[in-house]
């Protein structure tokens, strides 16, 4: 059988990943898929999976062997209690893996390399208020990202340039912004606010209230994961060597995020807000002007129709743990 070319996906246990792998086995490539956990819901579809710890070079020696390209996936992260708790150990891990992948494409002359960044570069200064103006990829300058995650993403952007300008290494950078769906972390602290109102409300009995970090009125656009690694293939076949922002560009507050699930779930929920908890910035949004023009493609599934399966995804896996009753 002949593959479109040879592919490593990095952190292909994750949630990204392992929907990435998917996808590009069934665009006929072979695909290498490493990371330090297997996928934690279904088997991996890669043609091989390795578990090595990518902070280490030699772990990347060996994942990035005999292929053409590397998607760059691999990161010590989780949602916003967990990023803004363990800046240290994100940093450090974040930025082994980054520079030893990149490290270990160049010594085996990968042609081309894509890295996940991530939203949380953009700086604080300009998300400070509900209504926020979407972001635009030069807007990542004067640099205030978030801190920890934020500037060990914007400082491995730069270091895929200086890979790129210096050794000519194609390099691709994408800027996610906020992605979800099924197969995803729901639970355990590190899931992220449409995987956690999805199980809390499946969760909620009558009369219920769901915890809501911050007063809900913070705003955030979400993007489905189909169209996540849709537009990571679209960019590492692009000739587009910039940041690129990868998301939705429909504003929506935790409000109506949480209003969302619960009307797919068919039930009524009480809201609690605890600001003393961490709900990151006041607004966001992906300004999707450079992807339209660099893709020629922005991403298409609807919010509601994203809530809706991965609300019966994780309703599911809770009904099948014993954790929801038949009458809820
Ligand atoms: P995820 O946590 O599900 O996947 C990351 C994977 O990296 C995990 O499976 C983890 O085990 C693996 N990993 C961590 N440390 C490792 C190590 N030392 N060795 C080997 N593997 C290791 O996260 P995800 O949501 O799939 O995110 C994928 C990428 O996209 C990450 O780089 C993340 O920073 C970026 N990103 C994601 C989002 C989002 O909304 N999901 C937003 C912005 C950026």
């Amino acid at each position: 059988m002949s593959f479109r070319a040879r592919v490593l996906v990095t952190g292909a246990g994750g949630f990204i990943g392992h929907h990435l792998c998917r996808y590009l086995v069934a665009r006929g490539y072979w695909v290498r898929g490493a990371d330090w956990k297997a996928p934690g819901f279904e088997p991996s579809r890669a043609h091989a999976f390795e578990l090595l710890d990518l902070r280490r070079l030699d772990a990347c020696l060996q994942a990035a062997r005999g292929v053409e390209e590397v998607y760059n996936l691999a990161a010590n992260m989780g949602g916003i209690g967990f990023i803004e708790s363990a800046k240290a150990e994100i940093s450090r891990d974040n930025v082994l893996i980054n520079t030893h992948m990149l490290e270990a494409a160049r010594i085996h002359g990968v042609e081309r390399f894509l890295f996940t960044s991530s939203a949380c570069v953009y700086p604080g200064y300009r998300q400070d208020s509900p209504d926020v103006t979407p972001l635009a990829e030069a807007e990542a300058y004067p640099a205030d990202a978030e801190d920890g995650y934020g500037w060990e993403k914007l400082f491995s952007e730069r270091l895929c340039r200086h890979y790129r300008e210096d050794f000519g290494l194609e390099t691709r950078v994408v800027r996610f912004h906020n992605i979800f769906g099924p197969l995803g972390t729901f639970e355990g602290g590190r899931e992220k606010s449409p995987a956690a109102f999805c199980r809390k409300i499946a969760l909620a009995g009558p009369g219920d209230e769901i915890e809501v970090w911050g007063d809900g009125k913070q705003t955030r656009s979400y993007c489905y994961v189909d169209d996540c690694v849709e537009g990571l293939h679209r960019l590492m076949r692009s000739e587009w060597t910039e940041p690129l922002n990868l998301g939705q560009d429909r504003l929506v507050s935790i409000d109506e995020l949480v209003d969302l699930v619960a009307r797919i779930a068919g039930k009524a929920v009480k809201k609690r807000y605890d600001t003393t908890r961490p709900q990151g910035v006041r607004g966001r949004n992906s300004d999707n002007t450079q992807l339209r023009r660099q893709l020629g493609w922005v991403p298409q599934v609807s919010l509601e129709r994203g809530l809706e399966i991965t609300y019966r995804w994780i309703e599911g896996r809770l009904r099948a743990a014993g954790r929801i009753g038949n009458g809820a």
